[in-house]
């Protein structure tokens, strides 16, 4: 499943790849599958995008948020979440569709970006407001201040796993490097936020940092086996029953909060 690393990474292919997407105009736009389009009240319609020209590209959490000039001049955006298995490409336009391709944007100079989904949940919007999607979400978690972090963290009192979850706290992590953050962190899944202390909170802040900075720079993760280019090592996200590459103790799996949740019960004491 793709997280904040993997997205980053296909903004950075996309923006600075040869060809980039940047500056290229939309010829045409084959919505394969129209349930792709999430229609909100305030969206338009996908077949406006005809003649827009992508200015730039940007993530917030886990969405994809393209910036379209438009020949009615107003500033739309085209934003994307890959959910679970999409997968965006840039393809010369006479590339066969593939069988779980979902929507095609041809673009004038003879390629396309293609938007690939096997299971279905990715989404697009296109819309003059990305806040009206991205507005609840907290500081990307990236990029957060070490006293922005410790400041938000001090308006809760949850389970810390849980709370790194919550897109409202900080936005981009998901299951997997939540799990790689509190390894690194040393901190038990379980453990209350309110319990933590500020060497805690400190230490989490630069885990969560460095380890989605690593990934990023690793171009994500392979991971399901969706990004294979990935090279960032996982610790303990899947390696249940496998030993702890620190002290040998066998990696533990708990459900928490729903999700699957990955520890060493040595190195992450409660
Ligand atoms: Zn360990």
């Amino acid at each position: 499943m793709p997280e904040l690393p993997e997205v980053e990474s296909v903004v950075r292919t996309l923006r600075n790849g040869t060809p980039s997407l940047i500056g290229a105009r939309i010829r045409s736009v084959d919505p394969v599958w129209p349930g792709v389009c999430a229609h909100r009240p305030d969206d338009l319609c996908l077949e406006q995008l005809v003649g827009c020209r992508f200015d730039s590209i940007a993530r917030r959490g886990k969405y994809l948020i393209f910036s379209l000039s438009c020949a009615d001049s107003r500033a739309h955006f085209l934003v994307i979440h890959l959910r679970m298995t999409g997968r965006l490409f840039l393809v010369p336009d006479r590339d066969a569709l593939q069988r779980h391709t979902r929507l095609v944007l041809y673009l004038a100079g003879g390629h396309a970006l293609r938007f690939d989904d096997p299971r279905k949940f990715g989404r697009v919007w296109l819309t003059d407001d990305p806040g009206t999607l991205t507005g609840r979400m907290g500081p990307d978690a990236l990029t957060v201040s070490p006293d922005e972090f410790a400041g938000r963290l001090a308006g809760y009192r949850r389970q810390v796993k849980p709370l790194l979850l919550d897109q409202s706290f900080v936005a981009g992590l998901g299951n997997i490097y939540a799990d790689e953050s509190l390894y690194r962190a040393g901190i038990h899944p379980r453990a209350n936020s309110a319990d933590l202390l500020p060497e805690d909170v400190r230490r989490l802040h630069a885990a969560v940092t460095s380890v989605l900075g690593e990934a990023v720079a690793a171009g994500g993760a392979n991971i399901d086996g969706v990004f294979k280019a990935g090279s960032f090592v996982i610790n303990v996200y899947g390696r249940e029953g496998a030993p702890c590459r620190i002290c040998g103790t066998p990696v533990s799996k708990i459900r928490l909060g729903q999700r699957g949740t990955h520890f060493c019960g040595q190195c992450q004491p409660l």
